[in-house]
């Protein structure tokens, strides 16, 4: 292994992957828990989520960073849909939202089997337009990042809303605290990670992947990859399939075979992140009090 002051190299393939001379960019700071990165190519700016603030922030590379949303309901994740419409994960109203063209915010899902969610965490929409999110009690556990409630439901599930029916469906039941998610390119494989850790320290740390059937269900669950530094929150995967996520001494690139090919050592705890720009080689990363980029040789999977 060798390592400089921003990577460290596992495997030789890492070094496709990244540019020896790109320099971490903090683009912002003074946030209390940055989350939730979401690229708008066609407004050339990203939003993402200061949970404990209450606030949605807008990063322009002109511009700098504005507020764009504030109370935000303590929103964590960020998508979009098939439609370009923002997709949030919502902590204090336990729910998953739509912002629809006009503004307006559309409740998608915000109980199951007649109770109340825990508090929906992260989100992605797959090219059926059905919305995939993860269900820990994060939200729930206190009135930092949300407003503190026992849970309702019985487990911290993963959930798929689907496009037609609005029927939400418990994909996974099996998960400490689920968190963040993605499909590989062709949308065979979703990971999921279990970020339990992060209040027992026997508890899971690892990403897990499974097998999607007929683009409903899971199947083949088996864990991917452990993160041996803190717990993976968010995390991407680039156009060859690497996956790559949040830790706590930054972002850990994993080869779909689930081998660890390097590091980008972040100064604070990373929570997620985001290939974003215009040729989407970009990595936003929001990590803690701030929002950092680095320029990367990779780029984010843009699925069917
Ligand atoms: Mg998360």
């Amino acid at each position: 292994m060798s390592h400089d002051t921003l990577y460290e190299v596992h495997d030789p393939r890492f070094r496709s992957l990244i540019i020896e001379n790109a320099r971490l960019e903090q683009l912002h700071t003074g946030c209390r828990w940055a989350e939730g990165p979401v690229w708008f190519a066609d407004a050339n700016q990203l939003l993402f989520s200061d949970i404990p603030n209450q606030r949605m922030l807008r990063w322009e590379p002109d511009g700098g960073v504005s507020v764009f949303r504030a109370p935000s309901n303590f929103a964590n994740g960020n998508t979009r849909d098939r439609q370009g419409r923002l997709v949030t994960c919502e902590h204090g109203t336990r729910c998953v939202t739509r912002t629809e063209p006009d503004g307006t915010i559309t409740v998608l899902a915000d109980s199951f089997a007649g109770k109340r969610l825990n508090s929906p965490n992260d989100v992605i929409v797959r090219s059926d337009g059905s919305v995939w999110f993860t269900d820990p009690t994060y939200g729930i556990l206190s009135d930092y990042e949300g407003y503190k409630a026992e849970p309702e439901q019985g487990a911290r599930n993963v959930y798929r809303l689907d496009p037609e029916t609005g029927e939400l469906t418990a994909v996974a039941g099996d998960f400490r605290q689920p968190n963040g998610l993605a499909f590989s390119p062709d949308e065979s494989t979703l990971y999921i990670a279990d970020s339990a850790a992060s209040h027992d320290e026997t508890a899971p740390r690892h990403i897990r992947a499974f097998d999607v059937v007929d683009g409903k269900t899971l199947e083949n669950g088996r864990v991917f990859a452990s993160i041996d530094k803190g717990i993976p929150d968010g995390m991407r995967v680039d156009t060859e399939g690497n996956v790559w996520s949040s830790a706590a001494d930054g972002v850990h690139c994993f080869a779909p075979d689930g081998r660890l090919l390097g590091k980008i050592l972040v100064p604070e705890t990373v929570a997620n992140l985001t290939f974003g720009g215009p040729r989407r080689n970009r990595l936003f990363i929001t990590a803690t009090t701030s929002l950092y980029a680095l320029y990367v040789t990779a780029t984010g999977a843009q699925r069917p």
